[in-house]
């Protein structure tokens, strides 16, 4: 006797699509005859239970008739009964057959992608015809620029060598002249029936086309320059803004500027890595910049008047009478522009009060004197 579809698949009668998907995907995973585990028959009642589960009329059907009608996960027979029969008089293309058919639509090409992309070679994306599979490589590179440049911006050229759009061509890898193609073997679908006959039934599994890769297209005589490929390695000059206010770090995605995909795909992105050079006079925290200036204890005392180099330019910074060494002054906006948004951080001065190594004989003097007034 054929078990139920509903306790196959381990889920209540009233379970909706939703949990009957997460069920069925489970199980599919655990019990896959391709996996270590798995289990050939207990697989096939699986799929012959989420056939009919997952199909709103198939269910209603199943749900009024039962086992009489279902004759099952367990074989043919069980009166007479075939899938393929009831497949034809719901108006599909057999059991298995209507998902990438776009007849009937039992099932879900995205299920199948989903669970065995990797087992089969094949996933979504060339279950959709191929055009993904052909975008070209990402490219990863570094471009080092100076301090300041990093904090004001900067137009940079970059040479890349990289696969590039054939000129010849344009890119869809034909001999100028010629045409591109239909793909005969596959009608155009890119992608090519395997029928696998079981218990259940046809089992029908698309795979690309292998004449044109599973593009449905190709070239009726291949480009002379690319030989069909579409693009060619060369170097491109590419200019890069640098925004103002980038880190040391921080990557650039420029969408587009990587490399050509195979007979007219997408092209790739391009993710430059930037590093900042150092600085001999600043250094820098988030937007903010750092450096030091030294004053004598004269300076200090009194207060003076010093000039400071900022990214900007020399500044001049008033030091009151009295500064402490190490004491820090703030230059508000002197300091990096934040990429995101308006502004800019600050400049902070860090004060060293220098002392004298070598003293003339005057200096002394009036030290000396000075201690004596103390
Ligand atoms: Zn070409
Ligand atoms: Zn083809």
């Amino acid at each position: 006797m054929a078990k139920d579809f509903y306790e196959i698949l381990g889920v209540s009668r009233s379970a909706s699509p939703d949990e009957i998907k997460r069920a069925y995907r489970t199980l599919a995973h655990q019990h896959h005859p391709d996996k270590a585990g798995g289990d050939e028959a207990k697989f096939k009642e699986i799929n012959g239970a989420y056939q009919v589960l997952s199909n709103p009329d198939k269910r209603k059907q199943y749900d009024q008739f039962g086992q009489a009608f279902s004759g099952g996960a367990g074989g043919p027979g069980a009166g007479g009964f075939s899938w393929d029969d009831f497949a034809r008089a719901q108006g599909g293309a057999g059991p298995f057959g209507g998902g990438f058919s776009q007849q009937g639509a039992e099932f879900d090409m995205n299920d199948l992608g989903d669970i065995f992309g990797d087992l089969f070679g094949f996933g979504r994306r060339t279950a959709r015809g191929g055009r993904a599979s052909r975008r070209g490589q990402d490219i990863q590179a570094e471009m080092t620029v100076e301090f300041r440049e990093a904090a004001f911006g900067v137009d940079k050229i970059i040479d890349l060598y990289k696969q590039t759009v054939c000129p010849h061509c344009g890119g869809n890898g034909a001999e100028p002249g010629t045409k591109v193609e239909t793909c005969p073997t596959c009608g155009g679908s890119g992608q090519v029936a395997r029928v696998q006959r079981t218990i259940l039934g046809s089992f029908q599994t698309a795979v690309p086309c292998p004449d044109c890769k599973g593009e449905g297209k190709r070239a009726s005589k291949k480009c002379s320059v690319c030989r069909g490929e579409g693009r060619k390695k060369e170097t491109e000059k590419l200019k890069v803004k640098i925004p103002a206010g980038i880190s040391d770090g921080q990557v650039i995605r420029l969408s587009g500027k990587g490399e050509a995909g195979a007979r007219g795909g997408a092209v790739g992105d391009l993710f430059l890595t930037i590093r900042v050079h150092k600085d001999p006079d600043f250094r820098r925290e988030a937007d903010d910049i750092l450096s030091e200036a030294n004053i004598s204890f004269p300076q200090a005392a009194l207060g003076a008047k010093i000039p400071v180099l900022t990214i900007d330019g020399e500044v001049i910074l008033k030091i009151p009478a009295g500064t402490q060494s190490g004491k820090v002054f703030r230059l508000d906006s002197k300091g990096v522009p934040h990429l995101h948004s308006r502004g800019r951080g600050d400049h902070l001065v860090t004060v060293n009060v220098v002392t004298p190594e070598h003293l003339s004989h005057a200096q002394r003097e009036l030290l000396e004197r000075f201690t004596e007034l103390e």
